[in-house]
């Protein structure tokens, strides 16, 4: 069975030229970048390069890129960093949508004495900036908040935000690990501090990311160790994964335009007609301000773990809204923060696609997903409680 895969915002499959450049680094140049002699030193000239190339895609400079490990490395150093330079402020400010790479840590924070606030979104998932504005106070230490949400795609105005803390004083972080190479960041039109980024949605591998530091801001490491990173991060470099980070900026660079058309064209057409062919069905999430790959679509009446599970049955993958925790399935926090109404939340499906996508195969998913609404339908009791409600009208 062929696997059609539509859950690129959970990770990305790694480009045939990322893979390429990265080969050499595992079987033939192995040294390692610290190492005083030849062999070490070329590679890191490549991480130089690679460096150049992350730093290239956000019009950032060079020595502002720090590599990490993961996205969620690069979100905790951020807000770590920042409690430590301002260390008489106690307070953070966040959404109620950020990704747990946040919001856990904050809720850890928040144990710890830190005082949070969780910014609300309204039901299309937009942020008010009038509340953040009323937010912060002179206790506020840095507001953090996501570029594109994971879940929806909806797209915070965050370089607007960022200048209202500036104006405050405070420091600005944003998550933007689903947004980078969808849509284009630069770092010269904004006043952005920190910047998060992690290669498995870009095409890179799993286990690499950056943390984009503004030159002149106050930084203190949160791995530390050797001299690696100009000391922001200890801990020998992942080469191979670096360099492939590197090409996956370069073409990402290079090709966003043309993918995003290509690839916002395929969504928009998957949308329309699941929305057109199964009724009771809405997009989640502000549709004109939106990711171009994401789209999160609610059945209503169904289960979305019931509908993963006929999907896969068929080879199409993608996640659902809702989680299983303790025992009972939970929408997710960002359908919750949004007030989705429960039967809508829990039969949502978050389709996210990428370049590698096909015409074919999301004809395919339109033609197979209408039934698999219909037949989970079937067995549900409050639907046919609803269709017999609505005959005796
Ligand atoms: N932030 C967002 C918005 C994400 O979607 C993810 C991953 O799903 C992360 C952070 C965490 O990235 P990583 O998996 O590289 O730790």
């Amino acid at each position: 069975m062929k696997t059609i895969y539509l859950d690129n915002n959970a990770t990305t499959q790694v480009a045939e030229d990322v893979l390429d450049v990265m080969m050499p680094y595992f079987r033939d140049l192995y040294g390692n970048p610290s190492s005083m002699h030849t062999f070490g030193g070329q590679v890191g000239q490549k991480i130089r390069q690679a460096r150049e190339q992350v730093a290239s895609l956000l019009g950032a400079l060079p020595e502002e890129i720090v590599f990490t490990s993961c996205g969620t490395e690069s979100d905790n150093s951020a807000i770590r960093s920042a409690l430590i330079t301002r260390s008489d402020k106690k307070h953070i400010v966040i959404s109620r949508v950020e990704h747990p790479a946040i919001r856990t840590l904050c809720s850890h924070l928040g144990m710890q004495g830190y005082k949070i606030t969780e910014l609300s979104v309204d039901k299309n998932g937009i942020l008010d900036l009038e509340n953040l504005e009323k937010s912060m106070t002179p206790d506020t230490a840095i507001v953090s908040l996501m570029w594109g949400n994971n879940e929806t795609g909806v797209i915070f105005p965050v370089e607007e935000a960022a200048g209202m803390a500036h104006e405050k004083g405070i420091l600005f972080h944003t998550d933007a690990v689903q947004a980078i190479g969808k849509i284009p960041i630069n770092m010269k039109n904004n006043v952005i501090d920190m910047l998060s980024i992690s290669g498995h949605k870009l095409h890179a591998p799993k286990g690499i990311g950056v943390l984009y530091i503004r030159r002149g801001t106050k930084f203190s490491p949160f791995l530390i160790g050797g001299h690696q990173e100009k000391e922001r991060r200890g801990g020998t470099e992942n080469t191979p994964s670096i360099i492939g980070l590197g090409k996956a900026c370069e073409l990402a660079a290079r090709n966003m335009e043309k993918e995003n058309t290509y690839v916002k064209r395929l969504r928009d057409k998957l949308e329309h007609e699941l929305l057109k062919r199964i009724p009771q069905s809405r997009v989640n999430g502000d549709i004109g301000n939106r990711l171009p790959n994401t789209t999160n679509i609610s059945f209503e009446y169904v289960e979305g773990e019931a509908i993963l599970l006929l999907m896969n049955e068929l080879g199409i993958c993608a996640s659902s809204g809702s989680a299983c925790t303790s025992g009972s399935l939970q929408p997710s926090h960002v359908l919750r923060a949004m007030g989705v109404p429960f039967t809508m939340a829990h039969g949502s499906i978050r389709f996210s696609l990428s370049v590698n996508n096909t015409e074919e195969e999301i004809d395919f998913v339109i033609e197979k997903m209408p039934a698999i609404i219909e037949r989970l339908r079937g067995m549900s009791p409050f639907w046919n409680a609803k269709e017999q409600a609505c005959s005796k009208q």
